[in-house]
């Protein structure tokens, strides 16, 4: 069992590595991007709190989103919590060590998937998802067998973010840039770090992320 994070910029290939992992190895997928959403369609007080934020690509507060990961690791996870898209702040990583500790945990890797900054506009604005089932898709690089129903389920729920513009994308990169990208110096630092190549298809990306969890379930 492993606990890991995949930490890169939107776009990278953070949740669909993530749901290759779910299939692969039984881990459990941890989105605060995916529970938010979630709470916005489900008309809580808190979707409502951060419709907006979300929409403008700032981020939401450290302390709704800590609550929603100290939520969910309240129960534990045989086959170990991919955490995708948490920790986005110093403050996140720090809560999520101790909640980690807190239920007799650790981390075993953080996984930075790094990706040039120009891929990640076509990535974004050419991403869509399933409503239903939450297979992720691109125009390009990953569309459907059949137009406009989903492979995974035959859902012809087929959805775009409202967040996934040039224009949100521009300010959920600034957030990047300041906010989380001083965790890779956080995690390097805790010895905890690796890094893959995020431009490479995405079985090849999916075979480095294998290789280093084999290696660390291994030491
Ligand atoms: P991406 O696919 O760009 O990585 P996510 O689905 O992870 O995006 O997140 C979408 C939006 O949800 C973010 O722009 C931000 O507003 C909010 N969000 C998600 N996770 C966090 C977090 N850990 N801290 C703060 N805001 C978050
Ligand atoms: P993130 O969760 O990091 O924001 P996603 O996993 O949603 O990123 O991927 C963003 C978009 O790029 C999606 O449309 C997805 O289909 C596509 N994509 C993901 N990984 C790759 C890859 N390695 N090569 C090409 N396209 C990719
Ligand atoms: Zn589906």
């Amino acid at each position: 069992m492993s606990n890991i994070i995949l930490l890169g910029p939107p776009g990278a290939g953070k949740g669909t590595q993530a749901r290759l992992l779910t299939e692969g190895r039984g881990m459990e997928q941890l989105s605060t991007g995916d529970m938010l959403r979630a709470a916005r369609t489900s008309g809580t007080e808190m979707g409502k709190k951060v419709a907006a934020v979300m929409d403008r690509g700032e981020l939401v507060t450290d302390e709704i989103v800590i609550g929603l990961i100290a939520e969910r690791l309240r129960d534990g996870s045989t086959g170990g919590f991919i955490f995708d898209g948490f920790p986005r702040t110093l403050a996140q990583a720090d809560a999520l060590g101790e909640l980690l500790k807190r239920s007799g945990t650790d981390l075993d890797a953080v996984i930075e998937i790094r990706v040039d900054d120009k891929a990640l506009e076509d990535r974004i604005t050419g991403r869509f998802t399933c409503g239903n089932c939450g297979e992720v898709y691109h125009d390009r690089t990953k569309p459907t067998d059949k137009a406009g129903i989903c492979d995974a389920c035959g859902s012809t729920d087929l959805r775009r973010r409202p967040d996934d513009t040039a224009e949100a994308l521009r300010t959920r990169m600034l957030a990047y840039y300041r906010d989380t990208s001083p965790l890779i110096g956080y995690y390097y630092h805790a010895g905890d770090l690796f890094v893959v190549d995020g431009l490479a298809e995405i079985p090849k990306v999916a075979a480095s992320i294998a290789a280093i969890l084999d290696q660390a379930g291994s030491s």
